[in-house]
């Protein structure tokens, strides 16, 4: 795996951790992101749940939403996102549906685990089958559920 890091990957993962240092200086937990396109900074972000006490902000989930707002294709190929720790399973969903190319990280799971910050539990929660997850999860149908879904084919493959 390390053979395949440039000199370049090396230096965005430096500045994510550096970033994430700084981001407890602020107040905030230790993570941080730095997402790219080729070997152009598209931009910087950290983990940024403190503010409004918005726990989906982590630093790569802020990374992609920043992202959006420079990249007319967020889809675009060849989108790398350094993080300072190894992602969580919703930011690692995140960048699933984001498509992002590739994911380097700096502080795996032995590391994180021995300061509070493993991610395996979340990891194996969701291998658990949906509804099972700790969380009341109840389908609803109703006649008019599908109507969202016709009114935007309607709307698109008019
Ligand atoms: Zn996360």
């Amino acid at each position: 795996m390390d053979s395949q890091l440039t000199d370049f990957d090396k230096k965005m993962i430096k500045r994510s951790i550096e970033l994430a240092v700084a981001n407890v200086e602020k107040g905030g937990e230790p993570f941080g992101a730095v997402l790219t396109k080729g070997q152009e900074v598209i931009t910087e972000a950290v983990n940024e749940a403190y503010i409004n006490n918005d726990i989906t902000a982590h630093a790569e989930m802020q990374a992609i939403r920043q992202a959006g707002e420079t990249l007319t294709q967020p889809r675009d190929a060849d989108i790398t996102i350094y993080a300072s720790g190894k992602p969580c399973g919703m930011c690692m969903a995140a960048m699933l549906q984001a498509k992002i190319s590739r994911i380097v990280f700096a502080a795996d799971d032995e590391l994180g685990e021995a300061y509070g910050w493993g991610t395996q539990p979340l990891y194996d929660n969701l291998k658990k089958d949906f509804g099972k997850q700790g969380i009341d999860v109840i389908n609803c149908p109703d006649a008019s559920s599908k109507d969202a879904f016709v009114a935007y084919a309607n709307k698109h493959n008019a």
